[in-house]
């Protein structure tokens, strides 16, 4: 008789499970039956042991100093809001820990005519790469004085998806979750809040902001995308601006040619057998087939990545709405 596995076994049972099967795989002599089909299924093991070790750490225990302040990002976006009719502002969710509380906050423009194409964007997800949250609120302030920048498009924007650790210049949140690794999981309030917010909803192009303090350049990612042209037009027109691009970044066994990173399908469906979808990767499997990770290299001048940050939105916008 099927018995049902409880929530949460697999997450919690997985280390425990995969290391017994590759003790006894290892075990017998491995000279004895099949060794070859044998030694493929440990070297998959292999990956796969590697793969479960997420990024995640443990909560944070001490009260952090805050390094920035919620509100008066708040109170800039509220401001920016009120001032225009094509905006709007919704409280998609609170975030609770102790000693700290903030709403996460959906800016929704709308344009004069009915939209002929839907934008998302969202930043902060990892909390001390600060640049896309200020990239977003300073479009979402631009889009208020001059709503015929984007005449043909819907724009929906969280602007930080991760209050907590951006107030502190933190990675992670208060729990200690990488929340850019819990879209197959969700033990995250914030990545709970975010998959029932876009739940159903679909986009033509989705972006999510990023900066990395290892590289040297401007770079992106895509995925499961047959071909390059926006990715490249963007780097193009980074590299215009006289900014380096980033030729050596790595993650896991993929690497950036040319500043594009191309993941492929086959990796977020691995991803999300081993659970650790990024936001990107959540997106490309419900929301939308054209989904990019914009990083910045974190230790250029601010304004420098802001620039970056926000010729790369653009870029993408135009060549998705026109
Ligand atoms: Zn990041």
């Amino acid at each position: 008789m099927m018995t049902a596995t409880p929530p949460g076994w697999w997450r919690r049972n997985r280390y425990r499970y995969i290391l017994n099967l590759q003790n006894s795989i290892t075990k017998v002599n491995p000279c004895q039956k099949y060794p070859i089909p044998r030694l493929i299924l440990l070297v998959f093991l292999n990956i796969f042991i590697t793969a479960c070790v997420s990024d995640h750490r443990k909560p944070f225990a001490e009260q952090l100093t805050p390094q920035r302040d919620i509100f008066t990002y708040e109170k800039r976006l509220q401001a920016a809001v009120l001032s225009s009719r094509h905006l709007s502002m919704e409280k998609i969710g609170q975030i609770v820990y102790p000693g700290f509380q903030a709403p996460l906050w959906q800016i929704s423009f709308r344009p004069e005519q009915p939209a002929l194409y839907r934008v998302f964007i969202n930043a902060a997800i990892h909390g001390n790469e600060p640049a896309g949250a200020e990239c977003a609120i300073r479009m979402v302030e631009q889009l208020s004085n001059r709503p015929l920048l984007s005449a043909n498009a819907a724009i929906d924007i969280i602007p930080i998806v991760n209050p907590w650790g951006w107030t502190h210049g933190v990675r992670f949140n208060r729990d200690g979750i990488d929340i850019n690794r819990d879209f197959a999981t969700f033990r995250s309030q914030e990545s709970r809040i975010i998959r029932k917010t876009l739940q159903a909803k679909t986009y033509h192009v989705m972006l999510d902001l990023h900066e990395d303090p290892s590289a040297d350049g401007f770079y992106l990612y895509q995925y499961g995308l047959a071909d390059k042209a926006a990715g490249e037009k963007v780097v193009a027109t980074v590299a215009d601006q006289g900014y380096p691009i980033e030729q050596n970044a790595n993650i896991a066994i993929l690497k950036s040619h040319n500043g594009i990173i191309d993941a492929p399908m086959l990796g977020l469906w691995y991803l999300r057998l081993t659970g650790q979808l990024s936001i990107a990767n959540h997106y490309r499997l419900n929301n939308s087939k054209y989904v990019f990770t914009v990083e910045t290299p974190l230790r250029f001048l601010w304004e420098d990545r802001l620039k970056m940050q926000r010729t790369a939105v653009d870029g993408f916008i135009d060549y998705f709405t026109n």
